[in-house]
């Protein structure tokens, strides 16, 4: 696997479990986005895998074009977006194809055909990742 950070190995493991978590901060209470060794508002290094709630709102979405994993080439156009989470760090995520800019998200979390940890985004409404065609590829494969 190429080299992941201890922080990103560790989102990854709970990330292909479905597990939302992210690292809260022992001192100032910050979320962490990205996995990270050191809080960005405070500097300590007490960071705990703390649950999130699965909800945040789409930003900005875009979709890639061009991409060099042969996963992607297959798959163009692919989208992705910010999400702004509601315990507050925005970050990244796969986007379900039915999204618009100021949608309300659902969050979900899986390993990549690689093990890397990703977060995708559904419609609020949505049951599951199964329920998203492209997503329910990338999460679930063997
Ligand atoms: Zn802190």
């Amino acid at each position: 696997m190429a080299e992941m950070s201890a922080a990103a190995s560790a989102f990854a493991e709970r990330a292909k479990e479905g597990r939302v978590e992210l690292q809260r901060c022992d001192e100032c209470g910050a979320f962490a986005w990205p996995p990270r060794d050191i809080c960005a508002r405070c500097w300590s290094d007490q960071l705990t895998w703390t649950p999130i709630a699965p909800r945040g709102v789409l930003l900005a979405a875009t979709a890639l074009h061009v991409a060099h994993d042969e996963f992607f080439k297959s798959r163009m156009p692919w989208r992705i977006g910010t999400i702004r989470l509601e315990s507050g760090p925005i970050a990244y995520a796969h986007l379900s194809d039915n999204l618009s800019e100021g949608d309300a998200v659902r969050i979900a979390a899986c390993a990549d055909w690689k093990g890397r940890g990703v977060l995708v985004a559904l419609a609020a409404a949505a049951v599951a990742v199964e329920d998203d065609p492209k997503l329910r590829e990338l999460c679930l494969h063997e």
